[in-house]
């Protein structure tokens, strides 16, 4: 597995694989168009009390990847292949019962919209408590109490009344905390939060973000925590993994990624990115082109249609050769180790600021 350190911190735990373990995972649908693979060939660790930031542009298989881990594609439609053990257990061949054991109790997730995880017929109080009886054997007087204690432990103001409000009568913020207290009423040792805080303005959503923190020092639990902005991920993650086009192509720590980025497709979401200190004039600049469609993904590399670089690695090796991506830090990308870094310090940083 990736031997990680986060900048500052501890050294991340090592082993012959994380708490959540992916390998080789391929995701494809079957379309009308004729099959479609999402996800192709991805591999990475989580390891309790740590998180690791997914990112990447719509359609890079980010959500896909993690709808897979908890089981929630539709296997009519849907073929996978690969390994994903949680603890030890392998899911991609576990029974719907057995995922369903899961679900909530071991592993949960926060949507981007709280209005898609809670109903609007039950009372916030009743939605947060059904799933710790269920999954605890709690009675309904303890878990109403522990659904009110969640309430507070995420910032519910008057938790114990608040319980017994519907959703419409909460704001869009103090529902998205509900969903996170719904997500961590039964303690889970694994958190998918998708997108979690992109409808919520810059406040609340840094309010959402530092809760996250507190409950992960609290709970100890792993996160897998889906974005595609790159600043949301360097507050709270501790380790990477870009996306693009159904594959992983870079990894690493925070600090690796974000300070030395390898990957051409990098610099272009990190070149994107609006930052606080830049000049209001100066425009961004988007990658060029849009994500293919993974019907018929571009040969080779698959970002070498959008990629300014790939006449730099000489021949027609982007367009023909697929770059690996080597366990630990690594980026799949043809141009040698000397040029990325060369690139990056000459071309890149520069325009960053
Ligand atoms: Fe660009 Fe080639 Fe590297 Fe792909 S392999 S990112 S096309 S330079």
């Amino acid at each position: 597995m990736t031997t990680v350190t986060k900048a500052g911190g501890a050294p991340a735990p090592t082993g012959p694989g994380g708490f959540l373990s992916v390998r080789d995972l391929q995701v494809t649908f079957s379309t009308e168009d004729g099959p479609v693979r999402a996800v192709d060939g991805l591999s990475f660790d989580v390891d309790r009390g740590r998180t690791l930031g997914i990112v990447g542009e719509s359609g890079s298989g980010k959500s896909v990847t993690n709808l897979t881990v908890l089981g929630l594609h539709d296997p009519l439609f849907t073929t996978i292949d690969g390994e994903i053990v949680l603890d030890g257990k392998e899911l991609v061949t576990a029974t719907e019962k057995e995922l369903e054991q899961l679900r909530g109790n071991r592993v949960a997730m926060i949507f981007q919209d709280p209005l898609t995880a809670l109903s609007p017929f039950y009372t916030i109080g009743r939605q947060i408590a059904e799933p710790y009886m269920k999954h605890t054997g709690a009675s309904k007087k303890a878990a109403w109490e522990r659904a009110v204690e969640m309430l507070g432990k995420v910032g519910i103001p008057n938790p114990a009344e608040r319980a017994r409000d519907y959703p419409h009568q909460f704001s869009g913020g103090m529902r998205q905390r509900a969903m996170i207290a719904m997500a961590l009423v039964c303690d889970p040792d694994l958190l998918i939060a998708d997108e979690p805080t992109t409808a919520l303005d810059v406040t609340v959503q840094a309010q959402i973000l530092d809760l996250l923190k507190d409950l992960q020092r609290e709970f100890g639990t792993a996160i897998v925590f889906i974005t595609h902005d790159l600043g949301v991920i360097a507050d709270m993650a501790d380790d990477i993994m870009v996306m693009y086009a159904g594959r992983a192509v870079e990894r690493g720590t925070v600090d690796e990624v974000l300070r030395a980025p390898r990957h051409p497709y990098t610099w272009g979401l990190l070149n994107s990115m609006p930052r606080l200190d830049s000049d209001l004039a100066t425009p961004l600049e988007p990658i060029p082109g849009t994500p293919p469609s993974l019907l018929t993904p571009p040969s080779g590399c698959r970002f070498h249609p959008r990629c300014a670089f790939r006449d730099r690695v000489g021949g027609d090796r982007c367009v023909t050769e697929s770059p690996a991506l080597a366990p630990g830090r690594s980026s799949a990308c043809h141009l040698g180790a000397e040029q990325k870094r060369t690139i990056f310090a000459e071309e890149i940083r520069p325009r960053l600021g």
